[in-house]
């Protein structure tokens, strides 16, 4: 059983931005999925510090966003902007869109100049796909830096974007060319949660955040079953995906798994080791 002494609340998915900078697409539709809440407007730095001391989150990781197709920028100098407040609680997770020319140059910048840690990439947000030339360019130069990729792969709520980029078993071909790199699955893939789990089970380098998945409760617990019954549960991160979802309410959803009249249960003790035994040098040494 693990030692819940040391435990420490990390979220490994959060966002900051200014709602100019989601474009003319992703805000509005974010907002009328959401609705009446309007998360464009409730991420800037007094929101993320506030919602993060309610929740008791200890330490997070700062996810940037940049998706050229619909005209969202959440730029790499913004994430390191609000990094240089919380050096030591955070790290900040940059991100380029394959597509734009120079995109492995600027993460090259994102680590070296700005001392951002990781890379966030979505193929389906993107429009690329993931065994493109473009991307294998920024993948090397992510592995060459030591840093880990994030993906946003699995379903998009965004009309213009393309689903058959999203499975997550096409990441397969690149956790297999860099072992060496981390690899996390946002979301669990979701609505492909199992074949995420396979995908962990064969690559050892693969990780999955299970933010965004509080409030579906039944996909969540049979993704966590999937891991449970295929051993995989210490490499499933916390996250909550503020300012979709807000990590307090996301921790007590989480945990309410373990009372759920389910034939095959799971035990409170996994969850909180995946809520409280992520410490962020799991991936960031
Ligand atoms: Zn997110």
């Amino acid at each position: 059983m693990p030692d819940l002494a040391g435990r420490e609340l990390v979220d490994w998915h959060t966002h900051i931005w200014r709602p100019e900078q989601l474009g003319p697409v992703w805000g509005p539709r974010l907002d009328a999925v959401c609705a009446p809440a309007r998360p464009s407007a409730m991420a800037d730095f007094a929101e993320h510090e506030a919602a993060m001391r309610e929740a008791g989150v200890q330490r997070f990781g700062l996810v940037g966003l940049t998706i050229d197709q619909i005209g969202m920028d959440v730029p790499n100098d913004y994430v390191a902007e609000y990094l240089s407040t919380n050096r030591g609680r955070a790290i900040g997770i940059a991100s380029v869109d394959p597509r734009r020319p120079g995109a492995a140059d600027e993460v090259r910048r994102a680590v070296r100049e700005l001392g951002l840690h990781g890379l966030k990439l979505s193929p389906p947000y993107q429009g690329y796909h993931p065994h493109a030339p473009e991307a294998w360019e920024v993948y090397e130069a992510a592995a060459e830096l030591g840093i880990f990729l994030m993906f946003h792969q699995g379903g998009v709520f965004i009309p213009e974007c393309t689903l058959e980029y999203g499975q997550p078993v096409l990441l397969d071909k690149v956790a297999r060319s860099f072992p060496q790199t981390p690899l996390v699955v946002a979301h669990m893939g979701k609505p492909w949660c199992a074949e995420t789990v396979e995908l962990m089970v064969k690559n050892p380098n693969v990780y999955a955040d299970i933010s965004a998945l509080a409030h579906r409760p039944w996909q969540l617990y049979n993704g966590l079953l999937a891991a449970l019954e295929y051993r995989v549960t210490d490499r499933l991160l916390f996250g909550s995906d503020f300012p979709v979802f807000d990590p307090a309410d996301c921790v007590q959803r989480i945990r309410a798994l373990a009372d759920l009249d389910a034939p095959i249960p799971i035990p409170i003790e996994v969850i909180d080791d995946i809520l409280y035994h992520r410490p962020l040098e799991t991936l960031v040494p």
